[in-house]
């Protein structure tokens, strides 16, 4: 039986903390769907197509496929054949959110188990929302996200600052 995950979130941009996700996710099952949530309510940096297009180039993984989504995650794993759901856990202050979310979609649907990893100790106080604001004041995020999603974010803010 082949293992599939779904690794879903906003990925707003992604973090090299999702990366490291990623790649582990990658080693532990066949495949690996990383799933974009197209449902947000906040104002996103970058749309939909933005992100998974970062994404995309910066997965290296051969077993690991970037896709986008709506509605009930639970439905969409399914429909994918999906077993798991990877989620990532940085601190304490994540597990009571990733812990009421992981027992509503179990109920959901017993058949997929949520899997939790926990962060890369380098990783575990970043976060798209953190950087996207130390960025927006100017501060570094060399090694906090790849090179290219730093190019992006810069093409960004310039091309707001000149609007
Ligand atoms: P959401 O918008 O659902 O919070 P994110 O795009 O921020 O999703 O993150 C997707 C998943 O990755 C979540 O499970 C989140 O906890 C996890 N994650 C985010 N940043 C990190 C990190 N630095 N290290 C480990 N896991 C992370």
């Amino acid at each position: 039986m082949t293992r599939r995950a779904i690794y879903p979130g906003s990925f707003d941009p992604i973090t090299n903390g999702h990366l490291d996700i990623i790649e582990r996710s990658a080693k532990l099952f066949d495949e690996v769907v990383v799933a974009v949530l197209l449902n947000i309510d906040k104002e996103p940096m970058f749309s939909a197509e933005e992100r998974m297009d970062m994404l995309r180039s910066v997965i290296t993984w051969d077993n690991v496929t970037v896709d986008s989504f709506e509605g009930l995650l639970v439905d969409y794993a399914t429909r994918q054949n999906a077993q798991v759901i990877v989620r990532g856990i940085r601190a304490v202050s994540d597990y009571e959110y990733e812990l009421q979310m992981a027992l509503m979609n179990r109920r959901l649907e017993p058949r997929i188990e949520t899997v939790f990893m926990m962060s890369g100790e380098a990783y575990s106080y970043l976060s798209s929302r953190l950087t996207k604001e130390v960025f927006k004041l100017g501060g570094s995020i060399k090694g906090l996200v790849p090179g290219l999603v730093e190019q992006r974010m810069k093409a960004r803010l310039k091309g707001h600052t000149e609007d």
